[in-house]
């Protein structure tokens, strides 16, 4: 099955007694409250059976999501769909979205103070994959599901308007506070989702679902309105968190267990994705295992070949696993090393508190040293100029011509004077 051998992945998928996503306040809050709701049962769950595919035989892979919340996930065995499971039933699903999601999972209690939602960027990446596949014309009219703050329908309307194509924009939300930002940005918003839009009869040439294809519950049933919405020849962007693109989003920490959410009915990767996409009547234009997508629907029913999907996403997932534990190891024996570090800085530290102590008294002895060195060379310069007063006295008495006894008698007196003067001096 794959090529690491670590049997134990299996059971630390399993583990319960852990919240994997570090919560702030209002979140921790937020989530002792839901789990009352559920308790109580003024939020329903229920256990899934089958998968969309139709095979009954489910394996569980997992018993928490992110929260520490009990919504597991369980895997077909036939296509390697990951299924949340239990999970939010359909009828509590309104009040869930109302007073639970944006709280839990952002952990700000107003949509204007999260950042998740203006994520920059997403509406240029939209054209710029949809950019091939689009008719050439002057005009295209758009249509996002769950648009938050309108961000990516105003950055694609720019990004449009740079090529000279202008995009008729409408989004979808039920966030009332998202509704204003759009509003307030001068976005064409509706409250609802897809029944609203079929139920209007809106037709479009591009239908956006960025991360919102994973919060539907009957695929199949949400396929047959965006195929009614979308004109011939139209285009589907979905964009999904990738499951196999865990190890690298660096917020997972490589943790199957952060990246599962309850409010995730499926969790895809390209072929699970791509194969629901077929079932629907849609062909792949392009797709990544980022779980970014371009369908077209078509009329000839496509198949994808989903028979080693399950055991491709459980190979992934044990490699996963080996990596947490892995990088775990890692952490720990770095704790270790930083421990001896920090020892070793401390001998380090002490021995330059040493040194420098030991400089400042060399310095001072220098000091003494050099007073020492200047007071002997001025005592040498005086004994030079003695010698020399010395030597010259010495030459003027022998240079003296003999004329007469006297006068030799006083050029020696002259000497005897110059003496005497340095024998009281220093011996004196
Ligand atoms: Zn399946």
């Amino acid at each position: 099955m794959s090529d690491i051998n670590f049997p134990e992945f299996r059971s630390i998928l399993l583990e319960k007694g852990r919240i994997p996503r570090k919560l702030n306040e209002n979140a921790e809050q937020q989530r002792l409250l839901f789990l009352e709701y559920i308790k109580n049962g003024k939020i329903r769950t229920e256990e899934v059976t089958a998968c969309q595919c139709g095979c009954r035989d489910l394996e569980r892979i997992a018993e928490i999501d992110r929260f520490g919340l009990p919504f597991g996930a369980l895997i077909c065995k036939k296509c390697g769909l990951v299924i949340t499971s239990p999970r939010i039933a359909a009828e509590s699903l309104p009040e869930y979205y109302d007073k639970f999601y944006h709280v839990l999972n952002y952990g700000h209690l107003h949509v204007h103070d999260q950042q998740a939602l203006f994520r920059l960027w997403q509406g240029n990446k939209i054209y710029r994959m949809l950019k091939p596949y689009l008719p050439d014309v002057k005009e295209l009219s758009v249509l996002e599901i769950g648009a938050g703050t309108g961000n990516v329908l105003k950055e694609m309307t720019e990004e449009a308007a740079k090529e000279g194509v202008t995009v008729n924009a409408t989004g979808t939300e039920y966030s009332t506070d998202c509704i204003e930002e759009c509003r307030q940005a001068g976005i064409d918003i509706v409250y609802g989702d897809l029944d609203t839009m079929v139920a209007q009869g809106a037709t479009c040439d591009v239908l956006i679902l960025s991360h919102v294809f994973e919060h539907f519950t009957d695929l199949r049933a949400e396929l047959d309105k965006i195929k009614k919405l979308l004109k011939p020849q139209g285009l589907l962007y979905i964009e999904v968190p990738g499951l196999c693109n865990i190890g690298n989003i660096a917020t997972y920490n490589f943790d199957f267990l952060e990246y599962l959410i309850h409010a995730h009915m499926y969790n895809f990767n390209r072929t699970s994705l791509t194969a629901i996409l077929a079932g629907g009547g849609f062909e792949t234009l392009c797709a990544n295992e980022k779980a970014e997508a371009v369908f077209r629907p078509c009329e000839t029913a496509t198949v994808v070949d989903t028979s080693s999907n399950y055991s491709d996403i459980m190979g992934y997932l044990e490699k996963l696993v080996f990596s947490r534990e892995f990088l775990k190891e890692g952490i720990l024996n770095f704790s270790t090393i930083r421990n001896n570090l920090k020892d070793d800085l401390a001998t380090v530290h002490r021995w330059h508190e040493h040194e420098k102590a030991e400089a400042e008294k060399f310095a001072r002895w220098n000091e003494a040293e050099k007073e020492r060195g200047d007071t002997a060379r001025r005592w040498h310069e005086q004994e030079k100029k003695v010698a020399t007063e010395l030597m010259h006295a010495l030459d003027v008495h022998f240079k003296t011509p003999y004329t007469s006894v006297r006068a030799k008698l006083e050029s020696y007196r002259g000497l005897r004077e110059t003496f005497a003067k340095y024998y009281k001096r220093y011996f004196g």
